[in-house]
């Protein structure tokens, strides 16, 4: 039996989730993410696939989030054909997410070609055509539903607590003999609104794919997160403010939405409007009213569903001109606006309005990677450049890290242990130098003796 696995994204660093396994006379990637960051850095690891996407039988993908799905219309562009296997809302948040992607590609190739900066590229990387052909692949598979792929592959999808719909995924290879393969995915956190928590699979793990974004750090707590958003939120009202909160369109404005929601019922925040500004978050904020099926306490938030993401503050803007006018609308108010490391979006527009007020809140409550402006103002920075011009920095800048949808340190062990059965091999994946390094540590004190963090394009025979 071979069975060989090779990492052609997120291998060394964060973004572009891919891995191909072959097991069992077929091929099937585990996620088809893209890569993001600087331009220069991602642009040709994105352009260029590495194997013959013909020659892929299926694809497994753990969850919505573009650095894990968002290449998955250029697999198709690219001649694949067969199912991508995935759970129910994963599907449908795919459905909002992925045409949104191809409408950033086709708006910046257009860009690049106006300024004569597309080089050899002729065409988008993918276009909405693509997008919706992708779409069409996709096989809802719900969690604990054991899907043979092949005669001797099956797998099941297991909850990882991340965003609505994650997986981990639990593959077992019976091909001569019997290979058990575990894909964590993007591993949540234990308390995150709205979803579940954690459910590592248990019993022995042959080979254990393993996510590390924060191994090397602790969260505080989400209760403390949400206690800290209402002082905030007060605090600026009092002073006749606005805060202004870059947000990630899926999970994180709808975990806000929540949590906004709470304090107001239990009268932490006065009666000031809230706008959740982006046309995508809106259409995601739909697709999880279409999910109660994986919500936590189902039965509770069922009851409470038309309650949950709609109460008298919360306002959903779709159109510019709307948008354009929170800006210049006077009194204290929240905006939540993509995108979530600013790098762009309309919440870049409420900043060149709003950074240099000091009565305002620049609010962060995500992962800001190194080179974003996001990570910028989170550093200090001023005055900073913002659409081309510079502004200085006069509001307030807070960071709240609780809301991260990822587990930290103490966590990732927690899911690792329990895992309870003996790790035979790991790989360490999806992490900056120093969560990797954490991560294979962690896994080695927790007595797993073969651990490795592939570089991009290694492949391994099991
Ligand atoms: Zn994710």
């Amino acid at each position: 039996m071979t069975i060989r696995l090779s990492f052609y994204g997120a291998a060394g660093q964060v973004t572009g989730s891919m891995h191909l396994l072959e097991a069992a006379g077929g091929r099937f990637l585990l996620d088809g993410g893209l890569f993001q960051g600087r331009r220069s850095e991602t642009h040709e690891l994105n352009l260029r696939l590495p194997f013959d996407a013909r020659r892929v039988d299926g694809v497994v993908l753990s969850h919505a989030h573009i650095d894990h799905s968002g290449r998955l219309p250029l697999l198709v562009r690219e001649g694949f054909h067969g199912p991508i296997h995935t759970t129910p809302a994963t599907r449908d948040l795919c459905a909002v997410m992925l045409p949104d992607a191809a409408h950033i590609q086709e708006k910046d190739f257009e860009y690049l070609e106006r300024r004569g900066k597309a080089g050899d590229q002729s065409q988008p990387l993918y276009s909405m055509a693509d997008a919706v052909a992708t779409q069409e692949l996709m096989v809802g598979v719900p969690y604990h539903r054991i899907t043979h792929l092949r005669k001797h592959l099956a797998l099941e999808f297991i909850d990882a607590g991340h965003i609505l719909g994650s997986a981990s995924v639990d593959i077992r290879i019976t091909e001569a003999g019997s290979h058990r393969l575990v894909f964590s995915g993007d591993i949540g956190r234990s308390g995150l609104p709205i979803i579940r928590d954690p459910q590592p699979p248990s019993g022995p793990v042959d080979t254990l794919i393993i996510e590390s974004t924060y191994a090397d750090r602790s969260h505080e707590s989400v209760a403390d997160a949400e206690a800290r958003l209402g002082e905030a939120v007060a605090r600026v009202a009092a002073r006749g403010g606005k805060v202004l909160v870059p947000a990630f369109a899926l999970g994180r404005c709808q975990e806000l939405v929540y949590s906004l929601h709470q304090l107001w019922r239990a009268g932490k925040i006065p009666e000031i409007p809230i706008y959740v500004d982006s046309p995508l978050a809106v259409d995601v904020t739909t697709v999880f009213r279409m999910h109660p099926d994986v919500f936590d306490q189902r039965e509770h938030m069922v009851a409470s569903e038309s309650r949950l993401f709609d109460f008298p503050l919360v306002r959903y803007v779709r159109k510019v001109e709307e948008s354009k006018a929170l800006d210049s609308g006077a009194g204290p108010s929240v905006i939540i606006a993509a995108s979530g490391m600013v790098e762009s979006g309309r919440i870049l527009h409420h900043l060149v309005h709003g950074i240099g007020d000091h009565r305002n809140l620049v609010l962060i409550v995500g992962f800001q990677a190194e080179h974003t402006l996001g990570r910028r103002i989170q550093d200090g920075a001023d005055p900073v450049r913002i659409l081309g011009d510079e502004y200085p920095v006069r509001a307030e800048i807070e960071t709240i890290g609780g809301y991260s949808a990822h587990a930290d340190k103490s966590e990732l062990l927690a899911w690792v242990r329990r895992l309870g059965g003996p790790i035979r091999r790991a790989f360490v994946v999806h992490g900056e130098p120093a969560g990797l390094e954490a991560m294979a540590k962690l896994l080695r004190e927790a007595g797993v003796r073969d651990v490795r963090i592939p570089k991009h394009g290694e492949t391994f025979d099991l």
